[in-house]
């Protein structure tokens, strides 16, 4: 089986690059580097039926033919990151929209499986809890600069069905709830490697809000297997499936938790939403995945704990 992964030398891409590796499957990583770092491929490096290419998919007339090559598609190439999506929109929703057509496109003109990362963000702030894929969305006015990334991936998700429909794309949504593990970074956002750095260093640990903000963190390694389960099942294509933990923690428990865990002595600072992101930024409160579906389909079930994601990435030696 041969695959392409856009965006695989990124965090969830490379996991995902290692995992089908070990399948003995080869694995073609196509990443412009934007925020995918040649580090998180270092255990791919070398191996049978691996190779990559450091290209923009959106402007590389090569990436078509690399498209027609392959068995399977996985698109994860996509803007990351809370502090990202707001300190640059345009780059946002261009990255998302132009590289899901780009993508998608290819793999319908040639019939190939696609799997499309999506986002528990596609749910907005619905408070129905918990989340099911066929919920209603709730999303904020179009001048709060955070739902440009919920808008713009659900254009991806609206796209792969549409191709499916209308041209037969044997294609599955992936909507992954705050995805984690060794090697995500601290730079966009992305609270346990950020609480776990700022409690290593003793600095103060930066809690947004009053904290009682909750998410459920799955770990990659729950995450990678169920995605190649998923796009390898014929019940799945055309389906919005939802992948991740439904172990729900509030943000002040979870920074009261790693500071426990790594005997830290380092303070608790609340900062107000509005200094951490800019003037009327809305967060979600609550955001717990229904992942009935995935049990269904492919007999998901989320094994590895938040304290097994904690002492992975404190382990790994990427922090
Ligand atoms: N958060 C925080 N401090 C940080 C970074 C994030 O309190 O230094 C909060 C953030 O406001 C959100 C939660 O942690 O409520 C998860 O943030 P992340 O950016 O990891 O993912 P999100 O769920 O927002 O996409």
């Amino acid at each position: 089986m041969r695959n392409l992964i856009t965006g695989g030398a990124g965090f969830i891409g490379s996991h995902l690059a290692e995992h089908l590796l070990d399948h003995g499957e080869e694995v073609i990583v196509w990443d412009d580097l934007s925020t995918g770092r040649m580090s998180n491929l270092a255990r791919c490096l070398g191996k049978t039926g691996f190779s990559y290419v450091i290209s923009d998919i959106t402007h590389d007339p090569a990436f078509e033919k690399a498209v027609e090559r392959v068995d399977v598609v996985y698109h994860l190439a996509a803007a990351v990151g809370v502090q990202l999506v707001v300190n640059d929109p345009v780059r946002t929703i261009k990255t998302n929209i132009m590289g899901a057509e780009v993508t998608l496109s290819a793999a319908a003109k040639f019939g190939k499986r696609i799997f499309v990362a999506s986002t528990s963000e596609v749910y907005g702030k619905g408070t129905k809890i918990p989340f099911a894929e066929d919920d209603d969305v709730l999303y904020g006015p179009t001048t709060k600069r955070r739902w440009n990334y919920a808008i713009s991936k659900a254009v991806d998700e609206f796209l792969l069905l549409a191709y499916h429909e209308s041209h037969g794309l044997p294609g599955v949504v992936g909507r992954l709830f705050n995805t984690v593990g060794p090697r995500q970074v601290p730079f966009y956002g992305m609270v346990i490697p950020r609480f776990i750095e700022q409690a290593k260093n003793g600095a103060e640990m930066t809690v947004y809000g009053d904290g009682s903000q909750s998410r459920c963190f799955g770990h990659v390694l729950d995450v990678a297997p169920a995605i190649h389960a998923l796009v390898h099942n014929d019940k799945a294509l055309g389906e919005v499936v939802n992948l991740g933990s439904d172990q729900e923690v509030t943000i002040l428990h979870l920074a009261e938790h790693i500071r426990e865990r790594l005997g830290s002595s380092s303070e608790i600072r609340f900062v107000p939403y509005d200094v951490a992101f800019r003037p009327g930024f809305e967060d979600m409160q609550r955001r717990v995945p229904d992942i009935a579906k995935a049990r269904r389909l492919i007999g998901f079930e989320p094994r590895r704990t938040l304290d097994d994601v904690i002492d992975d990435i404190i382990a790994s030696e990427q922090i």
